[in-house]
């Protein structure tokens, strides 16, 4: 059985990957006000990525016989300075994410709860990806900083980024 304070914490990382999920539609939709339609591809996939985070701890919930509690989703900002304001609050953003699953582990580790553990394990894995791919933005476009036509040969290449869905939800549970 899940300990009360993991099944608490686990609600409200759900809330989190939820509140994520909007900032990135967020950026999305003003990467495209801004013309920007690759970034807007890859800041849209993001969203649909974390909806999956979001559904993915939800499935596990279920699994354990605890009630998934939603509560409401904060505002989010909808307007940044330049996509790199964007990716830089992007990276922010997921070590706060990374900081909230390392503590899911932590009580998961307290309660010597291995399944949680095991579970937590493609979260971990999964916050270094996106803390690496936030940096490589980063330095790409600090290399095309005011250069139009590299940025517009960026824009082109995030455009290409498809969505794939994240294996805990393609494995049959
Ligand atoms: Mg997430």
């Amino acid at each position: 059985m899940l300990s009360q304070k993991l099944h608490d914490a686990i609600n409200a990382q759900i809330n989190a990957e939820l509140w994520s999920a909007y900032l990135y539609l967020s950026m999305s939709m003003d990467a495209e006000a801004k013309g920007y339609k690759g970034v807007a591809n890859w800041f849209y996939i993001q969203f649909r990525e974390e909806q999956d985070h979001a559904r993915i701890f939800m499935n596990y919930l279920n699994s354990r016989d605890a009630k998934v509690e939603l509560k409401p989703i904060e505002e989010v900002r909808s307007s940044w300075d330049s996509v790199l304001d964007m990716f830089k609050q992007t990276l922010e953003h997921e070590k706060k994410v990374t900081s909230l699953i390392n503590n899911l582990a932590a009580i998961a580790k307290e309660d010597n709860d291995f399944a949680s553990i095991n579970r937590l394990v493609w979260f971990i894995d999964e916050q270094v990806e996106e803390e690496e791919s936030a940096r490589e933005m980063i330095s790409a476009l600090e290399a095309v900083e005011c250069n139009k036509y590299g940025m517009y040969m960026l824009d082109k290449e995030m455009a290409t980024r498809v969505y794939a869905a994240p294996s805990p939800l393609t494995t049959a549970e």
